[in-house]
């Protein structure tokens, strides 16, 4: 059987991603980085060999140099944010992964950098939730979800 391809492309379309395989580890970054480039509580991000990846309309594709060393990659059209990438893994980018259009089936989620998570979202499901990056000690209190009408008592 061939193995799959996923598809998915920036809000304009100018850029088409195609990822060979399946999605392995899917991280939902909740640092600061992630949440003002996204705009959102946190980003959803999986670590892809360049060798799966395929990128139409590259020429779009504009990179800040968010810190030493690391790029974050978005549509120079509409801005969506595509990937990240780092000098010190030259063969490896962190897909965004909300570009896909296909439905995918990770084999890993996690929360990473949760204790830089906005004040307003609450990590209440049950995946593992990292303080810092991956195999940082485990976030110590996840706010349990309340009923409805118990918050302020
Ligand atoms: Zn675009
Ligand atoms: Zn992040």
């Amino acid at each position: 059987m061939a193995e799959q391809t996923l598809r998915g492309s920036c809000l304009c379309g100018g850029i088409e991603v195609q990822v060979r395989g399946e999605i392995g580890q899917l991280d939902y970054c909740h640092c600061s980085q992630c949440r003002k480039a996204s705009g959102t509580a946190f980003a959803s991000n999986a670590p892809i060999t360049t060798d799966r990846l395929a990128i139409t309309g590259s020429h779009l594709v504009k990179e800040f140099a968010a810190s030493d060393g690391k790029w974050r990659a978005f549509c120079g059209t509409c801005g969506s944010p595509i990937y990240s990438r780092r000098a010190s893994r030259p063969n490896e980018v962190r897909l965004r992964v909300g570009l896909l259009d296909d439905a995918i089936a990770p084999s890993q989620r996690q929360h990473i950098w949760a204790d830089s998570r906005a004040n307003w979202h609450e990590i209440d499901d049950s995946l593992p939730a990292f303080s810092e990056d991956a195999g940082s000690s485990p976030l110590q209190q996840k706010p349990q979800p309340q009923p409805l009408g118990n918050r302020n008592s």
